[in-house]
């Protein structure tokens, strides 16, 4: 008997051969199988007579063959498997290419069932290239009613995904159903095995849509109860009350090169008054890239240090490690404060009163530093979190870039408070503009603050799509700037060509650049299957000037400054969201010089050339996610590398109404007292990374 953990190679008729392609799925077992959803289905729900066949409606015919033959096509490339279908009210003519099998398979006489677009031909109607089953041999699974489309890869066909989940369609019934009766009655869900069977196979559209729903249901309801509870185990901790002194704020503030901007001081002080409270804060600082900010989290920082307390800064990369140490030390001249970088290759202490620079500080007199409390500011990377750092009292974690970061990581950190009954508060921040409404899905409970303005005085980056023809202008532009001292980023969608044919990569565009474009400069590569060492080193160069064109994946979308580049080359600009492709931009434009960012797109479709256009307009990076939000999904508005964002496996971001429902639910269970539903619990337990904590 076929139970939900029976390996798929044990399934009937499933060969090693299958067995490995699913494999390729990541489904290894019957569970997975059935967790396998089709994406879309084909409707041949309309059984036609012939007779009433008119070109262009989608049917199935029922009938019998009448003739079948295979021939060579003219030039003989090619085999034409022939047909004539009747079905007592009239005859079809029935085409397949390349398919020799189906007129073996298929005999004259033979009762079969197909289904595909009806085509006026020139000789009358028929149909090309028609799915097809016998009748006879079983239900009809692939020519009536609603097919089940699946996102398979190259070897495996819809045809065998859908006759393996048929025949272990029975073990949908062994799922346990988690959702809790009151909550399935209440908001009128299918059971579960019943969802699953006609998520596959439905009966009916109408049911169709109640199996996906009860589905989806399931997926945000369990992101929001985990949401929820973490939110009550937090409420349960307590976190140090930072006391603000205000007038060594108002001269810190007071002592920066720049006035404050109006959404900065906003944020900044939302910052002060919940850190002022012993309730631990959970915040999240959206703001567009470059509108600063690290000061804003730099105020919270100061006001930590003032309270004798420590102050914890994550950071994604070294060199931004070391770039925020250098900034915030500037910043911090002069008050009698401590701060050290510590990363994995890297450890400074600055006192900066005296601006008392120690730089090649040994591990283990930084680690006793910071135990100690003698540093009040600890600037890092993953370092921070993995190795033995301990702090004598850290009030405060603040975690820039805060979508490079797993849940785990910002629990590490949280759990370093040097005190197991209190936690630090916790500031995440982030350049990736994430609307109000969605960022209460995906970072659940966390507040959030949002500096929706630049400082004065920035310049616009000059956007432009650029027409093929016009790419031998658009070097010769780059060559300009170069010679003038700047730099420029080329970005690609992929690392090497074998990843997708037609789609720019990085190493192709790496060695044509190299090679052909600008054989006098010196250009380098960066992507996320090089060591973090290398990238590391490229970067550097880059940052030196002595590389002049850094060709990368989306990996250089992190938040490092580098301004000297005036110029950012996005290819392939139709496979970013208008997110990613802010963030791209936002890379130049980081100091006086005009910055340029310039577009290239093979694509023809009149909606991505328009949706690229928008964005060569607007500079405005949450108006830009909006814009985009309404036409396509969050995954692909943000791109697939944000951690933290859920992923689901039928569930989207974009039915506000189910995740009112499911969020709701979720509060009532988690009021209740999850404790008396130990499944979920248990389910909630085994789901590992998803929401913010
Ligand atoms: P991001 O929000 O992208 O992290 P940063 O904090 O790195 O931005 O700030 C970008 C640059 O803007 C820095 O050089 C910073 O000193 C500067 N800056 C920050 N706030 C202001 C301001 N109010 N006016 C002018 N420049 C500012
Ligand atoms: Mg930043």
């Amino acid at each position: 008997m076929i139970t939900l953990s029976t390996p798929v190679e044990q399934i009937n008729k499933i060969g090693a051969a299958t067995a490995k392609k699913l494999q390729r799925l990541e489904i290894k077992t019957a569970q997975d199988l059935l967790q396998y959803y089709p994406f879309r289905y084909e409707d041949y729900s309309q059984t036609v007579a012939i007779k009433d066949l008119k070109p262009g409606i989608t049917a199935n015919i029922q009938g019998e063959l009448e003739f079948i033959q295979n021939k060579r096509s003219f030039q003989k490339r090619m085999m034409i498997t022939e047909a004539l279908i009747n079905d007592g009210t009239g005859q079809l003519k029935v085409a397949w290419f390349n398919q020799p099998f189906i007129g073996k398979n298929l005999k004259a006489g033979d009762k079969v069932s197909l289904a595909g677009i009806v085509q006026g031909g020139f000789l009358g109607l028929e149909m090309v290239a028609p799915e097809y089953e016998k009748i006879g041999l079983g239900k009809l699974a692939h020519t009536t009613g609603l097919v089940p489309i699946y996102h398979v890869t190259a070897n495996l066909t819809n045809k065998q995904a859908r006759f393996l989940i048929k025949s272990i369609i029975g073990a949908a019934s062994q799922f346990e159903d988690i959702l809790p009766e009151a909550t399935r009655r209440k908001y009128q869900l299918l059971d579960l095995a019943k969802a699953l069977v006609n998520i596959h196979f439905p009966q009916s559209q109408e049911i169709l849509i109640r199996a996906r729903r009860r589905l989806q249901f399931e997926e945000l309801f369990l992101l929001q109860l985990k949401t929820q509870i973490q939110k009550l185990e937090i409420k349960n901790q307590k976190s140090a009350i930072i006391k603000f002194f205000k007038e060594e704020t108002n001269k810190f503030v007071q002592s920066l090169p720049f006035k404050l901007t109006a959404a900065q001081k906003k944020a900044a002080w939302e910052i002060i008054k919940d850190i002022g409270q012993d309730k631990p804060m959970a915040r999240l600082l959206e703001g567009d890239v470059g509108s600063g900010k690290t000061v804003t989290a730099a105020i919270a920082m100061l006001n930590v240090a003032l309270n004798k307390k420590q102050s914890a800064l994550l950071v994604p990369t070294e060199i931004l490690a070391g770039q925020h140490f250098e900034t915030l030390a500037k910043l911090f001249k002069g008050v009698d404060i401590s701060m050290g970088l510590f990363t994995r290759t890297n450890r400074k202490v600055v006192s900066l009163k005296s601006y008392d620079l120690q730089l090649d500080v040994s591990k283990e007199k930084l680690l006793k530093a910071v135990k100690d409390g003698k540093t009040e500011i600890v600037v890092g990377t993953h370092a921070l979190i993995q190795e033995a750092v301990e702090f004598r009292d850290l009030a405060l974690a603040v975690i820039d870039e805060q979508h490079r970061f797993g849940v785990e990581q910002r629990q590490a950190l949280r759990q370093k408070s040097g005190n197991k009954l209190i936690i630090p508060h916790l500031l995440s921040m982030t350049a990736t503009p994430i609307p109000r409404s969605l960022a209460q899905v995906i970072y659940g409970d966390l507040d959030l603050s949002i500096i929706n303005e630049l400082p004065k005085g920035r310049k616009k980056i000059a956007t432009f799509l650029v027409p093929e023809p016009k790419r031998p202008g658009a070097y010769d532009f780059i060559k300009k700037e170069i010679a003038n001292g700047r730099q420029a980023f080329v970005v690609c969608p992929l690392i090497s060509p074998s990843d997708k044919l037609g789609v720019k990569s990085v190493e192709e565009e790496y060695k044509k650049l190299n090679e052909h474009v600008f054989p006098e400069l010196k250009i380098a590569y960066l992507h996320g299957r090089l060591k973090p060492p290398e990238k590391e080193k490229i970067m550097r160069e880059f940052l030196a000037n002595d590389v002049k064109i850094l060709v990368s994946t989306s990996v250089v979308e992190v938040g490092v400054d580098a301004p000297n580049a005036s110029v950012m080359i996005i290819e392939g600009a139709e496979r970013f969201g208008l997110a990613q492709l802010h963030q791209f931009r936002g890379r130049v434009g980081r100091s006086a010089h005009q910055s340029y960012c310039l577009l290239f797109t093979e694509s023809l479709n009149e909606q991505t050339r328009n949706r690229l256009t928008i964005f060569t307009k607007s500079n405005d990076g949450f108006k830009l996610a909006e814009a985009d939000l309404r036409q396509r999904g969050p995954g692909e508005v943000y791109g697939t590398a944000q951690k933290g964002f859920p992923e689901f496996k039928i569930a989207t971001l974009n039915d506000y109404t189910l995740i009112k429902e499911t969020k709701e639910a979720a509060e009532n269970i988690a009021s209740e007292g999850i404790e008396k539903y130990p499944k979920l619990l248990e389910r909630i337990e085994k789901t590992g990374e998803y929401v913010v904590g």
